[in-house]
């Protein structure tokens, strides 16, 4: 049973999922690809998994003739069904490891990825994330969703066919809770949020890194990018979470999203990467209830795909600190 740890030495929390060990190529160094014919993901296996949680069809659930298809994670992290509270042993919190760990199928092709897709494959996919947000807000239990995606051998990737993973939590990431401070605290100065600023600075740099601008959407490789070619796509107005946006606005975000992965395939080749939304928390509890009654001014969503040429090691793990070896500007101008 999974557990949720208060790590004191850190100030942050740790998952502790022991149901994760059992994934099939846990022990395994590259990422199991048992091939269409095993995989549970491909249309005609949906009896593979567990019963669906939402899909995009017009027949009946567990057949197949889907678009997207969302199920529980076999091998959860958290899971709903358990009681929601916390216990303290001497000064060791645990907090039970209530919450969502779900996988959205993006599509029923097992080789077809972002790249690949289209455009308007992306905004079905989009949409669906959208419909599992609405849902997950409800359990006001639910504080904090990571929505996030694991490409190759290097991105930690278990399972070849294409898959985005949505993860809602009882507590607000440490990271996450500072972020929302910081933000806050810029906004009590400036009048504005952070994202806000950056992408009018971004705009107006001389060493550009922004990459494209497509309707309210604009993308960038960060002043401060932890990786090479990684990339940031963010609202050009306040929208804090994906479910906000209107039909014309979606449609442009999966556009541009489709055209920032043809120009990263353009110089990369085929690429492992991680891909993760910042959202604005799902519900308030104790802790973010200060910032979430300005967060409509303050706060904008954004999308961030990170490249992941090489791996980590020992200096990033002990410093959180990383060291890119190529510059922005140029990752940027390439891209461009
Ligand atoms: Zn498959």
């Amino acid at each position: 049973m999974s557990n949720i740890r208060l790590d004191l030495l850190n100030d942050k929390y740790v998952l502790i999922a022991p149901e994760r060990l059992h994934r099939p190529d846990f022990y395994k160094r590259t990422p199991a690809d048992m091939g269409k014919k095993n995989c549970p993901f491909c249309e005609g296996h949906e009896n593979m998994t567990p019963s669906e949680i939402y899909a995009l069809r017009d027949n009946q659930p567990n057949t197949p003739g889907w678009k997207t298809r969302v199920v529980p994670n076999l091998y959860k992290a958290v899971q709903v069904e358990l009681q929601s509270g916390s216990k303290m042993q001497g000064m060791f919190e645990t907090i039970q490891g209530v919450g969502a760990h779900e996988v959205l199928i993006d599509s029923p092709n097992h080789d077809k990825d972002i790249v690949t897709l289209d455009a308007s494959h992306i905004e079905l996919w989009l949409k669906s994330m959208i419909q599992r947000i609405v849902d997950l807000k409800r359990d006001q239990r639910l504080i904090y969703l990571n929505i996030f995606k694991n490409y190759g051998e290097n991105s930690g990737a278990t399972q070849r066919h294409p898959h985005t993973q949505l993860m809602a939590l009882p507590v607000m990431p440490k990271d996450e809770l500072d972020f929302l401070k910081r933000n806050f605290d810029y906004y009590k100065k400036y009048g504005r949020g952070l994202v806000q600023d950056i992408v009018e600075n971004e705009k107006i740099s001389k060493e550009s890194r922004v990459i494209e601008e497509i309707g309210d959407f604009i993308a960038y490789c960060p002043f401060a990018s932890s990786f090479p070619f990684e990339v940031t796509i963010a609202p050009l107005k306040d929208i804090s979470s994906l479910e906000l946006c209107d039909s014309q606005e979606l449609e442009n975000l999966s556009f541009m999203v489709k055209t920032v992965f043809e120009k990263l395939h353009k110089q990369l080749g085929e690429f492992d990467y991680n891909l993760y939304f910042r959202l604005a928390p799902l519900n308030k509890n104790f802790e973010n209830e200060e910032y979430l009654s300005h967060i409509q001014n303050n706060f904008r969503f954004t999308l961030h795909i990170v490249p992941r040429i090489y791996r980590l090691g020992g200096f990033e793990l002990s410093t959180n600190m990383t060291i890119n070896p190529v510059s922005p500007e140029e990752c940027a101008r390439l891209l461009r």
